[in-house]
């Protein structure tokens, strides 16, 4: 059975490689620039240890429940963990005992509790800023005109190291304008935090339009695993 399911997983691998070697072929750009990121979410352990034998090494998951078990029993494994949920403050604790990038800081209170987390833990938490792309709230993300008052307490923050940003296309609107919004933003950010390089943008069914405008980490779930089940909790 495994064995069909590595099979499964480096064909769906080689597919998503293709594709970002296509993407950046037509954007001009150096697939070296682009880091694949697998969104584990909802899968087990067993497939990120087999994700990582075919040589990936980022992982993502939304959920500090599942997150933290997954982190644990691939421990053994050289993967960088990146938290891309929306994050209470009560989890900020956990996540900062496991992650190695929080992609989904969207507020001050957050930003506080995080830095406080990893300090305890004598850790250095990477962040990046959710930027919402929609006027839809309720999704996270911080207003890109409260991204520069974030990015400032994030690198004033001992323990936190500021990344750059993140965002998801919004529902039901074409992708590329709104990560040409993201493109703006994270210029602007870049002006004032030059080692905030980081654009992290684009899932399966966006991940051209997000390497057309400039993104630096691509999120791949549903085309790298296969479709997820809902899950009842
Ligand atoms: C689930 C998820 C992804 C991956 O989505 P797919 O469409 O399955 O590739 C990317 N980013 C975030 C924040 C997610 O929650």
């Amino acid at each position: 059975m495994s064995g069909g399911r590595a099979a499964e997983l480096a064909a769906n691998l080689a597919d998503v490689r293709a594709r970002i070697a296509a993407a950046c072929a037509a954007a001009g750009r150096d697939p070296g620039d682009v880091t694949l990121i697998a969104v584990t979410k909802t899968f087990p352990a067993s497939d990120v240890r087999l994700l990582a034998g075919l040589g990936l090494t980022q992982v993502a998951e939304n959920r500090d429940q599942d997150a933290r078990p997954k982190a644990e029993a691939t421990a053994d494994l050289p993967l960088t963990w990146h938290f891309v949920g929306q994050l209470q403050t009560n989890k900020a604790k956990s996540v900062a005992g496991y992650a190695h990038v929080v992609q989904s800081v969207d507020r001050a209170r957050l930003v506080t509790a995080l830095s406080a987390a990893a300090q305890n833990a004598g850790r250095m938490l990477e962040c990046l800023i959710q930027v919402s792309l929609d006027d839809e709230p309720g999704r996270g993300g911080a207003a890109p005109a409260d991204v520069a008052g974030l990015a400032d307490r994030i690198a004033a923050a001992d323990a936190l190291s500021l990344r750059g940003v993140m965002a998801v296309a919004p529902l039901g609107a074409a992708p590329r304008p709104a990560f040409e919004r993201l493109a703006a933003v994270a210029a602007d950010l870049r002006a004032r935090h030059p080692d905030a390089t980081v654009v992290s943008a684009g899932m399966s069914g966006d991940l051209e339009e997000a390497v057309a405008c400039g993104a630096t980490h691509l999120r791949v779930g549903t085309a790298l695993l296969g479709g997820r089940r809902a899950i009842v909790r």
